[in-house]
């Protein structure tokens, strides 16, 4: 693993890696931070799939749905950066993956109060249910959220 970082540092002069307790791209410090894992195969597919956003130049902003695409696209990159490392990204696992943030994203637009459906509002953290017209905030969405937020007692906690 140290040494997969470090021949990425070599290859990658402008981005900075940096050990913390999850896996994200920060696109404002340039910098893709990293967990390790007793997987490491897994660690390594994971730091290829952040510098998959980081050489896409994906930032941290739009709804949902334009985070679900940039996570597919993110991975799409990540095989093709493997390939230089001759490294093979299992398909199953990114399925997984993917599989992981839809759901991560079906769960936080499920009303607290109905369990409707709903749609987010166009400041993208803003929820509102067009049945029983209860809103509520999420965090702001971030690249490869591996956990799941949609704890409703923190939401009611949030509503407006
Ligand atoms: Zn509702
Ligand atoms: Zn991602």
């Amino acid at each position: 693993m140290k040494n997969f970082i470090k021949i990425l540092k070599t290859n990658y002069p402008d981005i900075k890696f940096k050990d913390s307790d999850s896996f994200y791209w920060s696109p404002d410090k340039k910098i893709i931070f990293y967990k390790q894992n007793k997987n490491e195969i897994e660690s390594t597919w994971a730091i290829l799939h952040e510098l998959g956003h980081a050489l896409l130049g994906h930032i941290n902003y739009g709804g949902d749905y334009s985070l679900l695409r940039k996570e597919a696209e993110a991975w799409e990159e990540a095989k093709k950066i493997a390939k230089k490392f001759s490294i093979k990204i299992n398909e199953d696992h990114i399925q997984d993956c993917l599989d992981t943030y839809r759901d991560w994203i079906y769960k936080r637009s499920i009303c607290p109060k109905c369990s409707t459906k709903c749609l987010q509002k166009n400041d993208f953290n803003h929820y509102v249910c067009h049945n029983c017209h209860t809103q509520w905030k999420v965090t702001s969405s971030r690249f490869c959220r591996a956990y799941r937020i949609s704890k409703y007692q923190h939401k009611q906690k949030l509503l407006i």
